[in-house]
């Protein structure tokens, strides 16, 4: 049995490096779905053990369990999930202040699936080179948030170049998920970090007029950012809204880093940080030691659990 990386999967077809081999691959008809809740069994950066058939075509026998992964809702009301990407080492969450604007609420919802299943996150503000004095202060403001939160920000133009290099050093050896709305420059990125990839950027698909990007199904490309050294680099679809999966209400402020520090500190175990008397979280907001942005991205989650679990 062959051991080998799914780098794209369609319909039930599914793309595998092995080494330097790649081939197409379907999983055996009798393996058992992992949740019955996920509409795809395999995603890409899962490995997978798969046997080499007559017709030269791989069958999957197994698919490895997996260090991490993100998931979503499939749609956004939807109680099917969808896994983006498995045994990921970093999220990188590419953003926009305009052309198209990511808000806080969007990248903070990114940040906290990505706490809740183990994986390391910084946010990439690209397009600085469309940043006028005014821009320039929204990202020093978005930036020192995040920052304060515990993440790395990262501030580059994948036209320009800028912030490219710094950006690379980030990427060395590591399997890396590219997320974020459609059109934020996430298949530009990924050229200005590797020029032989040459993913298509910015065009309208030809067999749907309906202006969806070219990028459908998340794909895996390998490149080497330092010698000797394989990247594989996540090129995800663009997602309009970020639908989180499985929280409890009670859970929500253990996902964010700045939060958790305090959370002993609060008078009642089961504290929601919004009225209670003697909350930690909300003291640390007056003091200015938890920012006003991830508290009213809390809140909004918080009211958003309220609602499904149907109060
Ligand atoms: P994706 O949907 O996230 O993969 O976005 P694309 O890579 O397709 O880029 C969307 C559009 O933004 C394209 O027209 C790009 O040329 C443009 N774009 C990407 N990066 C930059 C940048 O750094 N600066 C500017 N001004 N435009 C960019
Ligand atoms: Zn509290």
């Amino acid at each position: 049995m062959n051991k080998g990386l799914v780098i794209r999967t369609t319909g039930s077809w599914y793309r595998v490096l092995c080494g330097e081999e790649e081939l197409d691959c379907r999983l055996r008809g009798n393996y058992r779905l992992r949740g019955s809740k996920q509409t795809n069994p395999i995603a890409v950066g899962d490995w997978v053990l798969w046997e080499r058939q007559e017709d030269g075509t791989g069958l999957i026998h197994e698919v490895s369990d997996r260090r991490n992964y993100l998931i979503r809702k499939a749609t956004k009301l939807s109680k099917q999930t969808h896994v983006i990407a498995a045994n990921i080492d970093l999220l990188c969450i590419v953003a926009c202040l305009e052309h198209p604007r990511t808000s806080q609420g969007f990248i903070d919802r990114l940040l906290v699936t990505a706490e809740a299943y183990n994986i390391p996150a910084c946010i990439i503000f690209n397009k600085c080179d469309l940043y006028d004095v005014e821009l320039e202060e929204r990202h020093r403001r978005m930036a020192q948030v995040f920052a304060h939160a515990g993440y790395e920000v990262l501030k580059v133009s994948a036209q320009q170049g800028t912030g490219v290099e710094d950006l690379k050093q980030h990427l060395v050896g590591k399997t890396v998920l590219f997320s974020g709305h459609s059109g934020v420059g996430k298949s530009a990125l990924l050229n200005a970090i590797d020029p032989t990839l040459q993913l298509r950027t910015g065009e309208v698909s030809e067999w749907s007029q309906k202006g969806t990007h070219t990028t459908t199904f998340a794909e895996i490309v390998r490149c080497t950012l330092a010698p000797g050294v394989y990247s594989h680099l996540i090129d995800s679809p663009g997602i309009k809204e970020f639908g989180m999966v499985d929280f409890k209400e009670g859970e929500l402020s253990h996902f964010f880093p700045e939060m958790k520090r305090l959370l002993q500190g609060c008078k009642f175990a089961n504290c929601t940080h919004r009225h209670e008397p003697g909350c930690a979280i909300k003291e640390a907001l007056d003091r200015g030691e938890v920012s006003p942005e991830r508290y009213a991205s809390y809140l909004s989650m918080m009211e958003e659990l309220q609602e499904e679990s149907g109060f």
